[in-house]
């Protein structure tokens, strides 16, 4: 079922060395790599059917939408949609936030509320903090306890008939907590706010069932999920999609077009301005069938097992402390740590010699390196194309970089 090996050998980037050593790959929170599959999909498109969509009548046209409009079904699909026209194609997860940030600039109002949390990644922090500009709207912030999990009583309290957008991620790529979102939906509908989950992180792990979260919106990236960079979604309920303004002016999202008054087009065309990363969503739905075959529930058990490894191994070091909930309650396979009187950067550096690409630093959430008192962290997140026997690499590497560093 779970051939390991066999999994290795569809990606061809695993192969290579890198300072000498094998490349021991453990940043797949910042960006998955790619199977030989979906690297072959991009070199399909352009050596075989490369063409506009939508608008031509020609046959490589029709390909080209044909299986652009297909991914849209794929990816609509695998979260539960329940129109296809709900799924917009974006470039990312960043840009779907941006997206609906702008959107609510027509509709919040000066006193009105808005609720974020601890533990959000910068992306779905900076296009609200300017809708709050843009609007008078207030920004509040759900607060985390030392385990790096949200304090859901002061959440309670936040929520108030002023709340009109709750915005939180699924998964922090920082610490890798797995936040109660089916609950935190609940309780803003309850008041009548609308939310939106940032799926970024989740998506590799999870399979998010959208008609069953009853989320409003969810973003999402490619990049993560084994796909390509520069594609992504937004999911939309129909009714807030249709409520919402256009995002960009362009080509494809019009209806009709003169110099005194031009209409738009119906979803998900409206917000779909420009000719897409075509190649790119199309090579999405080939990575999403990808991890189907694998199985998210043969991926979520092996990467458990990796975590709990890991974070057994990890903890042998002295001095070592990782940062985030505890392997047994909600948590991905990221681990975010510190070594006592070391700097991050300095541990990070010194694996990577060793073939080891770990992270180091704030990964784009500082006000949770704020909130801990530290400049940064190692973060080693792994995929289920790892291995235990990179595990005890990593474990080897940092403790060499211990022992040249204290
Ligand atoms: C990676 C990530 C983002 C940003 O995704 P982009 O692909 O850079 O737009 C946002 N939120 C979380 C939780 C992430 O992990």
């Amino acid at each position: 079922m779970f051939d390991i090996e066999k999994i290795r050998a569809d990606f061809p980037i695993l192969k290579r060395k890198v300072n000498g050593y094998p490349l021991v790959y453990l940043d797949n929170a910042a960006t998955s790599q790619t199977p030989q599959l979906v690297i072959d999909s991009i070199v399909d498109y352009y050596s075989n059917y490369n063409a506009n969509i939508h608008r031509g009548v020609h046959t490589l046209s029709q390909e080209a939408t044909d299986a652009y409009e297909q991914a849209r079904q794929k990816i609509r699909h695998h979260f539960n949609a329940e129109h296809a026209h709900e799924i917009i194609f974006t470039s990312g997860t960043t840009h779907g936030i941006n997206l609906v940030a702008n959107g609510f600039s027509s509709i919040l109002k000066t006193g009105d509320e808005i609720i974020v949390s601890a533990l959000e990644h910068h992306s779905n922090i900076v296009p609200w903090q300017m809708l709050c500009e843009r609007t008078g709207a207030v920004l509040k912030v759900i607060p985390m306890n030392m385990e790096g999990e949200l304090i859901m009583d002061a959440y309670d309290n936040l929520l108030s008939e002023n709340t009109k957008l709750v915005f939180v991620n699924h998964i922090s790529n920082a610490l890798g907590t797995i936040n109660p979102i089916k609950e935190i939906i609940q309780k803003a509908h309850d008041v009548g706010a609308a939310v939106l989950i940032d799926g970024a992180q989740a998506t590799p792990h999870i399979k998010a069932d959208l008609q069953a979260l009853d989320v409003d919106f969810y973003v999402a990236s490619a990049h993560k999920m084994c796909g390509p960079t520069g594609a992504g979604f937004l999911y939309g309920k129909e009714d807030w999609l249709n409520k919402l303004p256009p995002y960009q002016g362009g080509g494809e999202m019009i209806a009709e077009v003169s110099f005194e008054k031009t209409t738009y087009a119906g979803l998900p065309h409206k917000f779909e301005a420009g000719t897409p990363n075509i190649c790119g969503g199309i090579a999405f739905g080939i990575a999403i069938d990808y991890m189907n075959a694998i199985g998210f529930d043969n991926i979520a058990n092996y990467e458990n097992e990796l975590l709990k490894y890991a974070t057994d191994k990890l903890l042998e070091i002295d001095g070592l402390k990782i940062y985030g909930p505890d392997v047994s309650g909600a948590k991905t396979s990221v681990i975010s740590f510190n070594i006592e009187g070391i700097h991050p950067y300095d541990i990070g550096s010194i694996v990577d010699k060793l073939g080891v690409a770990v992270r180091t630093g704030h990964h784009c959430a500082q006000p949770i390196m704020d909130f801990f008192k530290i400049p940064g962290t190692v973060r080693a997140s792994f995929a289920f194309y790892n291995t235990k026997e990179e595990v005890d690499t990593l474990v080897v590497a940092v403790k060499r970089a211990k022992g040249m560093l204290s």
